[in-house]
């Protein structure tokens, strides 16, 4: 199967109204060209030098998210380019990101990342930090950051129902946060959630947004 193959018989599965980012973290940009012919446009890379070397000699009009840890000290190679930082998972974290994005005039648009997952080794916060970040207000004096929603992963697990558990409450966190903080705000509106072995189920919790990669470029090699 190509990827223009892979790419369709994935879209073929998702509902309209939810959006596909290519995660085409390890793939060499020659795949990442095949997906673009075949009309796609939004990608998802994990490391902040790899996404933008990508971004350097690929076509302008593709949109990149940042799905991987921030290192702060390299967010000065994406700010001029990257369209949304998935991964945000501290206020420290949107204030640099503002600062820079504030050097090129522009907003880079964030989700918060939640931990549900079982496993330690996930980033994000926890619903209560996420709150407490949010009830500090202090994002809403960043003119160059937006929060447009959350992402979140479930854990790596065959339990179906603890996934779908998972995405649930993720679901049920993200309708609350947009009553309480962004109720007239609807640039708030995505919520990103599944990866190639449990997006089904994610887009049936409701997920908009899912982060496809193997599913469509195939096993990485690291
Ligand atoms: C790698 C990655 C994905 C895609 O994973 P696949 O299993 O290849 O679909 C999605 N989200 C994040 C945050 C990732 O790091």
């Amino acid at each position: 199967m190509s990827v223009a193959d892979n790419l369709a018989s994935v879209r073929s599965t998702l509902p309209e109204g939810v959006e596909l980012v290519a995660i085409s973290k390890y793939h060499p940009k020659e795949m990442i060209e095949e997906a673009y012919a075949a009309g796609q446009r939004l990608f998802g890379e994990n490391h902040i030098l790899e996404m933008a070397a990508k971004a350097d000699v690929l076509p302008k009009d593709i949109r990149w998210h940042f799905t991987g840890h921030v290192q702060t000290n390299k967010i000065k190679y994406m700010a001029s380019f990257v369209d949304t930082v998935q991964s945000v998972d501290s206020l420290r974290l949107l204030r640099e990101l503002d600062k820079h994005a504030a050097r090129h005039d522009r907003v880079i648009k964030c989700l918060l990342q939640l931990h549900v997952a079982q496993e330690e080794t996930k980033f994000g916060l926890t619903p209560d930090e996420c709150l407490s970040l949010l009830r500090s207000g202090e994002w809403r004096r960043l003119a160059h950051v937006s929060i447009d929603g959350l992402m979140a992963m479930a854990s790596n697990t065959p339990d179906v129902e603890q996934v779908r558990r998972e995405f649930r409450l993720v679901r049920q966190f993200f309708l609350g946060v947009k009553e309480e903080f962004f109720a007239d705000a609807p640039h708030f509106r995505i919520l990103s959630e599944g990866m190639t072995q449990d997006y089904p189920i994610a887009v049936a919790e409701g997920a908009n947004m899912v982060r496809v990669g193997s599913a469509i470029f195939g096993e990485r090699s690291y």
